[in-house]
């Protein structure tokens, strides 16, 4: 029995199938490597190149591999981008799921694990905010993944599919071990941007805003080491075989940190005292997401190991320099390459 893994060559997806084959599972991946990496792939695990949404490939993956549960992290995330192009994410998010659950219903597949956000909560009523607090998305990312949750449970309901849907609040972190880590350019996600600023990557971090109602005025932000919100994926998968009904979960650690608090730490990690600069509100952002994680606990016996804001940053470093170093060592080989 296998386990195919959608988005498994980046970010979230590459721990988890490092965290997999660890565990001696049989893993599968299918990305369509739009900004993930095939080097990011744990060694020996095959990768199918393709979008989640194609159901033909994915149905021969399911039966060649005989897949007994998907775990799918495929989906664009950044927020922002979700605002400017609305009609990309709710085909890459929405649709390509749409297609993918029907596909795991029509071929039998028993289990399902969805990653979702905190962002299905928009501005939350009450912090921390609980499961059953209600899903106001504030973007068009939420808006996908909230559609996405929906069908999961319909169909869950009309079909033996039992799912576990995890709402990650802000992912960040690296392999403790420095096998993987967010690679992709561009990123925008404070922690990334951040280390790579500390690095002299970025000339300046700007801060989205400082007149939120909040203690310093920046957004407060749940922040949990992608490690740990791995394991709760583990764990999620071992309740599921055990017989565990459909459940949706918050991961998130149940204390924020303000953008403020956060810089002071990268600072501090890193000992650089990098160029910051105050700069408006960005669109689609809430003031405050902090998860109430009591149900995790409760349901998977989640127990977290990296709790601590500067261990979740000093791994995001010491994966920045390893990635700075694979660059450069990947542009000295072509420039090698261009010159024989
Ligand atoms: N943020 C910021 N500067 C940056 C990136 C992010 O001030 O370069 C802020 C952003 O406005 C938000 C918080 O950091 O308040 C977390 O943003 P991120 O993009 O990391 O995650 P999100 O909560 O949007 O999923």
């Amino acid at each position: 029995m296998t386990i195919l893994v959608t988005g498994g060559a980046g970010y979230i997806g590459s721990h988890m199938v490092y965290a997999l084959a660890e565990a001696g599972e049989r893993v599968v991946v299918l990305d369509n490597l739009s900004t993930g990496f095939d080097w990011a792939i744990a060694p020996g695990v095959p990768l199918a190149i393709g979008e989640s949404g194609n159901q033909e490939l994915v149905a021969k993956l399911i039966r060649e591999h005989n897949v007994e549960a998907i775990i799918h992290f495929a989906a664009s995330i950044v927020v922002p981008d979700s605002v400017r192009d609305p009609l990309a994410y709710y085909r890459n998010n929405t649709v390509n799921s749409r297609a993918l659950i029907e596909c795991a219903v029509s071929c039998g597949v028993r289990h399902f694990i969805f990653s979702s956000t905190a962002a299905v909560y928009g501005n939350p009523i009450e912090i921390p905010v609980r499961e059953d607090s209600p899903t106001q998305p504030i973007s068009p990312y939420g808006w996908s993944k909230l559609m996405t949750e929906i069908m999961l449970r319909d169909a869950g309901a009309a079909h033996d599919l039992r799912h576990v849907i995890l709402r990650y609040f802000n992912v960040a972190g690296a392999d403790p071990q420095c096998r993987t880590g967010q690679s992709t350019a561009g990123a925008t996600h404070l922690i990334k941007v951040a280390v790579e600023t500390a690095l002299g990557l970025r000339p300046r971090l700007l801060v989205f805003g400082t007149d939120y109602p909040t203690e310093d005025g920046t957004c407060i932000r749940d922040y949990i080491h992608v490690s740990d919100l791995v394991r709760a994926h583990c764990d999620a998968l071992r309740e599921l075989r055990a017989g565990a009904p459909s459940s949706t979960l918050n991961c998130g650690y149940g204390h924020g940190f303000s953008v403020r608090e956060v810089i002071e730490t990268v600072k501090q990690v890193s000992g650089v005292d990098f160029n910051v600069e105050m700069a408006p509100r960005r669109p689609g952002d809430a003031a405050r997401i902090v998860a109430d994680s009591t149900q995790i606990h409760r349901a998977l016996h989640w127990q977290p190991r990296y709790d601590d804001l500067p261990t979740i940053v000093g791994h995001a470093l010491a994966w920045e320099r390893a990635l700075t170093a694979r660059r450069a060592a990947h542009d000295s080989a072509g420039a090698q390459l261009a010159r024989a």
